[in-house]
């Protein structure tokens, strides 16, 4: 009952046997979104479209938001959708890994769980709900803009430095 897909790679079986253990029909926007998503986890929509078309042209927008829907709901793909950003998707399930976003690029990063059981991921009161996640999203700076910050402050902090560039804009009048 299955449309015979002719791959090659061991990686795309692996994604067909992914979708066969879910009861999901093997088709081609599936595959290719599997493998848009698990090339560049935390993508966006737009991004996987983009990444999606490059194998298949000729793919509808409606069918990649589709198989994400239908992948998402299978629990294949995690999708994430930090406060202010649209929506992430990423290949990495199950483990209920945490994210760290960067508040300036919004390059977002995996965390492991801490090891062990810190007192806030336990709940003082679970009112009685049966709890499958819990969502920890670290905000901050990525390296490379905390690097940017930090030549800004240099810059600053040398009034030599900040009169011979004084063109550069300086983001810390806050
Ligand atoms: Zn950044
Ligand atoms: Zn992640």
């Amino acid at each position: 009952m299955f449309k015979k897909l002719h791959k090659t790679a061991a990686v795309a079986t692996e994604f067909e046997q992914q979708l066969r253990s879910v009861s999901l029909r093997v088709t081609q926007p599936r595959l290719a979104v599997l493998t848009a998503v698990n090339t560049h986890p935390h993508s966006d929509t737009d991004s996987i479209i983009a990444s999606v078309r490059q194998k298949l042209p000729g793919v509808s927008h409606q069918a990649v938001y589709d198989s994400l829907h239908a992948l998402t709901e299978a629990a294949l793909l995690r999708k994430i959708q930090p406060s202010g950003l649209v929506a992430r998707y990423e290949s990495r399930v199950g483990d209920n890994h945490h994210h760290v976003v960067c508040r300036s690029c919004r390059r977002i990063d995996d965390i492991d769980c801490a090891v062990g059981d810190p007192p806030c991921m336990t709940p003082s009161d679970d009112h009685g709900f049966v709890i499958d996640e819990t969502e920890v999203i670290h905000w901050g700076l990525c390296p490379d803009c905390a690097a940017a910050v930090q030549a800004d402050a240099d810059v600053i902090a040398d009034p030599v430095t900040a009169r011979t560039t004084s063109k550069i804009k300086i983001k810390n009048d806050s």
